[in-house]
């Protein structure tokens, strides 16, 4: 399904014009207008999901496919030395087109990003507190 009122739809079915690196029948992968480095791609799927959670299996399988795929091309041909995958779900999280969509970050020594978190300190007790809420 499409949502006719998403900008990625319309890119992602060719509606609205984009500097497309790869395409096939479910994904367009296009650079990014709002770079965080040099070579910052998107993975589009054809059809309208939100986010992750409304990713049927088969499509969240095939996306990671793709990425793999692209992220060695780009490796290959931007000389970048790392490159992060970066997937945003909810607004919280930093999401702010409400089309699933995946990130490919090429990275060079000095690009002057960092993609990150602080890390926390966190006892045993907690540790087995949040396993037991998210697996019992
Ligand atoms: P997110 O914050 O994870 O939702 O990422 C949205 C990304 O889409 C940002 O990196 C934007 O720079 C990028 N973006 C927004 N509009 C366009 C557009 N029309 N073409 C290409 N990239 C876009
Ligand atoms: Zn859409």
């Amino acid at each position: 399904m499409k949502d006719t009122n998403c900008i990625f739809c319309k890119i992602a079915n060719g509606e609205i014009p984009s500097k497309t690196l790869y395409e096939d029948d479910n994904f367009r992968i296009i650079l990014d207008l709002g770079p965080a480095t040099m070579g910052h791609a998107l993975i589009l799927p054809k059809e309208h999901y939100a986010n992750l959670f409304e990713l049927p299996d088969e499509t969240a399988g095939e996306v990671m496919k793709v990425a793999k795929k692209m992220a060695g091309k780009m490796m290959e041909r931007l000389g970048c030395e790392g490159l992060n995958v970066v997937q945003n779900n909810g607004e919280l999280a930093g999401q702010t087109v409400f089309h699933y969509h995946m990130h490919l970050i090429p990275r060079y020594r000095t690009d002057g990003q960092s993609i990150g978190w602080k890390p926390q300190e966190i006892s045993s007790e907690e540790l087995d507190k949040i396993y037991r809420r998210i697996c019992q």
